[in-house]
């Protein structure tokens, strides 16, 4: 296998703010259908090298190879169009929008202007827009304005936005963040769904989920890879245990 069979190869990745380098000649790559978490103690870098691939943060050095394309070339505007999603730690929902509405602003042609423009409630944009909602358990609330759903709803909404954005690799900074027990096992298992037809890479701390949708896992400290693996590798890493677990 080269590094070109997978979806997202990261190599070398650096970014040095004032001399300190966040990440730090990082490097790993993602397959499609794949479930990679990103674990590692507050400050290691895990939401810079999310910021990196989306092209929020301009690396120092490294490449960040997306089917063949090099994002680090890239605007965030093209970095979405080329198919890749992202999710911040804190919601970013429409809350004075009803569910129905947040979604159908979403979707790819109303988001252009021409689109805009040309843009109607067919029958095919609102088959589709009920179909993500379906896939993000909110198929009941879709008349609800935002601002009514609950934290772990809220959630699901922004995931739902991206979603009907069909990005090709979604990621997702600490998504079960304040969810209840019951709202985790349901992203868990909408997680695993999804990612039967793109790449989706996690951000998150609580490891009962982590186990219940990681593929691989990467562990990150201080801006570089501790460790890399299946959950059982990580967990019993010394290392991992001795920096992050064993807190
Ligand atoms: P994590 O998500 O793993 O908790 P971050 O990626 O947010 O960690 O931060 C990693 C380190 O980089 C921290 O020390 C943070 O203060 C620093 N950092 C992140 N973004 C910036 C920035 N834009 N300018 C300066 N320092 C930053
Ligand atoms: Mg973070």
């Amino acid at each position: 296998m080269t590094t070109n069979d997978f979806l997202l190869s990261v190599e070398g990745l650096t970014v040095s703010f004032d001399g300190f380098k966040a990440v730090n000649d990082l490097s790993f790559y993602v397959d499609r259908n794949e479930i990679r978490v990103i674990i590692g103690p507050n400050g290691a870098g895990k939401t810079t090298v999310l910021d990196l691939i989306c092209g929020k943060t301009k690396a120092t050095a490294g490449s960040v190879a997306f089917k063949g394309s090099e994002l680090t070339r890239m605007s965030e505007h093209q970095i979405v169009k080329a198919g890749v999603g992202r999710k911040f730690q804190t919601p970013s929902i429409y809350e004075d929008l009803t569910v129905f509405e947040n979604l159908e602003v979403s979707l790819p042609m109303a988001r252009s202007v021409s689109g805009a423009l040309m843009f109607r409630r067919s029958r095919s944009v609102v088959e589709r827009i009920e179909a993500v909602a379906e896939e993000i358990f909110l198929a009941d609330q879709l008349g609800k304005r935002a601002e009514y759903l609950s934290h772990g709803q809220k959630q699901w909404l922004e995931i739902g936005m991206l979603l009907i954005q069909e990005p090709e690799l979604l990621m997702l900074d600490e998504p079960v963040a304040g969810m209840s027990v019951s709202e985790r096992e349901r992203t868990a298992e909408l997680l695993n769904r999804i990612t039967r037809d793109r790449a989706v890479i996690v951000i998150e701390h609580d490891m009962k989920f982590v186990k219940n949708i990681a593929h691989k896992v990467t562990v990150l400290h201080q801006g570089r890879i501790l460790s890399e693996g299946d959950i059982n590798k990580v967990q019993n890493d010394p290392k991992v245990i001795e920096v992050y677990l064993g807190h």
